[in-house]
């Protein structure tokens, strides 16, 4: 197969994949999921929020036989969102970073609070909150759509291409700091 079917046939994958981006599949997320899917590393039972219907997706995608979800991986559970407890919030900030899809509103030392329509239900802030006043709640939306789907995964690779820059501009940053330091250590030498 060529590079463009191999990531043609990723596309259509990560298509299909719920994106709530929660990890739980084994990968850092719906893309990389599918991108082992299509790389044959990762099998099609393993997304618990996608459930045996994502997997029936996935097996007519791929014309393979449908299996029930891996339990290794979890179980698929009603749509779930985070609430914060704001009277306990010491404002740490610890929660913000994990959020992929930057559902969580706050700065340093003010209390945090979840915007409910962007939650996935991921779970991936609650064990970095050293107070524990983050609790996961059934929603009330029961429904997960290709519309929130969609939001997701648009706010994910906003939120890793943030990321990308960041990183790249603090490693210019320490490059140019390097530079300066061997300058003024070469001038110190030849005087
Ligand atoms: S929803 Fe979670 S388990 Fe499913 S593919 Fe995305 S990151 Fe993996
Ligand atoms: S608020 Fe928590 S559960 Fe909701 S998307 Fe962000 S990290 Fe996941
Ligand atoms: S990690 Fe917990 S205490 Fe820290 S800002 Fe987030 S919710 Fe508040």
């Amino acid at each position: 197969m060529s590079e463009r079917n191999e990531a043609s046939l990723a596309d259509q994958i990560d298509a299909l994949l719920p994106q709530t981006q929660c990890r739980k599949c084994g990968y850092q997320g719906c893309r990389p999921y599918a991108e082992a899917i299509s790389n044959g590393e990762a099998d099609i039972d393993q997304c618990p929020p996608g459930g045996d219907q994502g997997i029936q997706l996935l097996a007519e995608l791929l014309n393979v036989p449908a299996k029930p979800l891996n339990p290794e991986f979890g179980v698929q559970r009603p749509l779930q969102i985070a609430v914060i407890d704001e009277t306990a919030c010491i404002g740490c900030t610890k929660c913000l970073p994990p959020c992929p899809t930057d559902a969580i509103l706050g700065a340093s030392k003010q209390m945090h609070t979840v915007i409910a329509a962007l939650c996935t239900g991921c779970e991936l802030c609650v064990a970095p909150c050293p107070v524990n006043c983050i609790s996961m709640v059934v929603s009330t939306n029961t429904e997960w759509t290709k519309a929130n789907a969609d939001l997701s995964r648009l706010r994910h690779q906003a939120k890793n291409q943030r990321q990308v820059k960041a990183e790249a501009e603090k490693s210019e940053r320490l490059n140019r700091q390097k530079q300066l330091l061997a300058k003024l250590n070469k001038g110190k030498t030849t005087v």
